[in-house]
């Protein structure tokens, strides 16, 4: 059974999702401030956290950067109120691993712990801290990309469009492929998102976005990373 560590100060959010979680078969466990969260996160071992942001005590941010500090990889799932808009990007520098704004349906939230759980049981083997291909660098930790020296900024789907297209370089993979492995198999999502993403991500990143070096179109297929082709 997954063990998940649920980190929020709202009774009825904290009862709502508790209930919904249980019933799809996780333990789980709660912490009503950013104080007991820390507690518990770094004692304890759990599957994933969900961590809200405005927590009293010690904000969510707080107890996500001191968690990675000392070491505690597990995943993290931030939970933002809509006007938060900077806090997605503070969280993923921060180490979380994703985030979900307030208010979200049942179903979203499902999907994505599923997803990182999934992504966290298909990362087993060391994943490289920096990749270069051309004259892009990427360093996954810091979730910083840069091009001919440059910063990059790239929204965090597309960061993590990016980090699948990483760790399977060569591999035709297609498009259902990536919307269940990047976006969560529950998403509502079509795969026509994912031709967006990855036409953005050509339009940061090559420096012919219509004639595609590094990320080619497999017709019929899905798309191929090709980090060698420059
Ligand atoms: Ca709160």
């Amino acid at each position: 059974m997954k063990e998940v560590l649920l980190v929020e100060d709202e009774p009825g959010l904290v009862l709502t999702m508790a209930d919904r979680l249980r019933s799809e078969g996780y333990a789980v466990s709660t912490a009503l401030d950013g104080d007991d969260g820390f507690r518990k996160a770094s004692s304890e071992t759990y599957d994933i956290i969900l961590l809200d942001v405005m927590l009293p005590r010690k904000s969510g941010f707080d107890v996500c950067r001191e968690l990675r500090d000392q070491g505690v990889a597990t995943p993290i799932l931030m939970l933002t109120a809509r006007s938060q808009t900077i806090d997605k990007v503070q969280g993923l520098k921060l180490g979380a691993d994703d985030y979900l704004t307030k208010p979200f349906e049942m179903p979203e939230l499902l999907a994505r712990v599923e997803a990182l759980l999934r992504r966290q049981a298909s990362s087993s083997a060391p994943v490289a801290a920096t990749y270069e291909f051309g004259d892009v660098r990427v360093d996954v930790r810091c979730t910083e990309v840069q091009r001919g020296g440059q910063p990059i900024s790239l929204s965090a789907r597309e960061f993590q469009l990016l980090c699948y297209f990483l760790e399977h370089p060569g591999a035709t993979v297609s498009r259902q492929e990536l919307l269940n492995e990047v976006w969560g198999h529950r998403s509502v999502q079509s795969t026509r998102t994912v031709d967006v993403h990855v036409a953005w991500l050509r339009q940061k990143l090559e420096s012919d976005p219509k004639h595609p070096k590094y990320i080619t179109t497999i017709h019929g297929l899905g798309y191929k990373f090709q980090p060698t082709a420059g």
